[in-house]
C-alpha cells in the first residue's frame, strides 16, 4: 500500500483517519483496519512507510484486530463528522486482506456507504496475496476501486524489492492476480541500492501486466522517507517512459504520480 499522508485519527481507536490529499484518489478517508501497534502485513517492501517488520502469512490472536462492528461504528462517526470526501480507503497499518473478518467488514462498511454516503467510493489498496482466500475474494465485487500491487515481473525482484513472508512467490500473485477481471494494478518504482527500473525488470514488468491486462495501473515512485538507507525516487521522465512502453504494449489507461517533490519542481519551471 501507499500511505502519502499524515495519519490523523478521526475516530476511536484510530481505525478512522484523514481525510488525506492521495496522490492518486482525491481527498480519501482512510480505514486502517489493521492492529495499530505494528505493521502486519505478508510483505516486507524495502520502501514501506509503515517501517520494516518481517512479514507474515497468517495473524495471530495475540494481536488486537478490530471487531466488523467496531470498525463499522467508527466509520459511522467519522462520515457524520466529515465531509466532501471523495473515497473511503481501506488503507493503514499493513494488509487489509490479513484481517481474519475481512469479508464481513467489506459487507458491513459497503451498506454504511450506501446508506450513509451513497456518493464515496470504495477504494481497496492492497498488495494482492490475501486474494489466494476465498473469503477475499467473494468480498471483492464490493469494492469499487481494488488497486492491487504489483512491482516485479522476475520472481528475483519480486523477492528483493517486496520481501514476502515464505513460501510467497510471484507466480502465486500472478495466480491471485489472474483470478480477477476488474482492478486496477499500483507499481512503485525505485532507484538506488536496490531498484526495479534496470531494463530486464521493466521489460519483464511489462510483459506480466500486458498477460493480466488490468483495467489500468498506477505508476509512482518514493514520496517519503523509507525503511531502506540507499533507496531513491525514480526520476519523472522515466517513470514517464515506463508508461509509454507500458502503453505500446496494451491499450489500458496508465497514470503516471508525481511525487510531491517532483510536483514542486514542475511548479517552479
Ligand atoms: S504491501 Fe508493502 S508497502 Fe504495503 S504495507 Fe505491506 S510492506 Fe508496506
Amino acid at each position: 500500500m501507499e500511505r502519502n499522508e499524515t495519519r490523523k485519527a478521526i475516530a476511536k481507536d484510530g481505525l478512522v483517519y484523514g481525510p488525506v490529499h492521495s496522490r492518486r484518489l482525491g481527498l480519501s478517508l482512510g480505514l486502517n483496519i489493521c492492529p495499530t501497534a505494528r505493521k502486519q502485513c505478508s510483505f516486507d517492501c524495502i520502501y514501506c512507510e509503515c517501517g520494516s517488520r518481517p512479514p507474515l502469512l497468517t495473524v495471530t490472536a495475540a494481536e488486537a484486530w478490530p471487531a466488523p462492528l467496531q470498525v463499522e461504528e467508527a466509520l459511522a462517526q467519522a462520515l457524520r463528522r466529515v465531509q466532501a470526501v471523495d473515497c473511503i480507503t481501506f488503507a493503514g497499518n499493513g494488509e487489509p486482506t490479513l484481517h481474519p473478518a475481512f469479508a464481513e467488514i467489506v459487507t458491513r462498511v459497503r451498506r454504511l456507504r450506501d446508506a450513509q454516503a451513497p456518493g464515496l467510493k470504495l477504494v481497496l489498496l492492497s498488495n494482492a496475496s490475501g486474494l489466494r482466500q476465498e473469503g477475499v475474494r467473494a468480498a471483492l465485487p464490493l469494492i469499487d476501486l481494488p488497486i492491487l500491487k504489483l512491482d516485479a515481473g522476475t520472481e528475483e525482484t519480486f523477492q528483493q524489492i517486496n520481501r514476502p513472508a515464505a513460501p510467497l512467490s510471484l507466480a502465486d500473485i500472478l495466480d491471485c492476480l489472474k483470478t480477477l477481471s476488474h482492478y486496477f494494478l499500483q507499481s512503485l518504482f525505485v532507484a538506488g541500492r536496490y531498484s526495479n527500473i534496470d531494463e530486464q525488470s521493466v521489460s519483464a514488468w511489462i510483459d506480466r501486466v500486458g498477460e493480466l491486462a488490468p483495467q489500468g495501473v498506477q505508476i509512482y515512485s518514493l514520496d517519503r522517507t523509507a525503511p531502506v538507507r540507499g533507496l531513491a525516487p525514480v526520476a519523472l521522465e522515466t517513470l514517464q517512459s515506463i508508461a509509454d512502453r507500458l502503453r505500446a504494449r496494451i491499450d489500458i489507461p496508465v497514470s503516471v504520480f508525481a511525487s510531491s517533490v517532483q510536483k514542486m519542481k514542475i511548479g517552479n519551471k
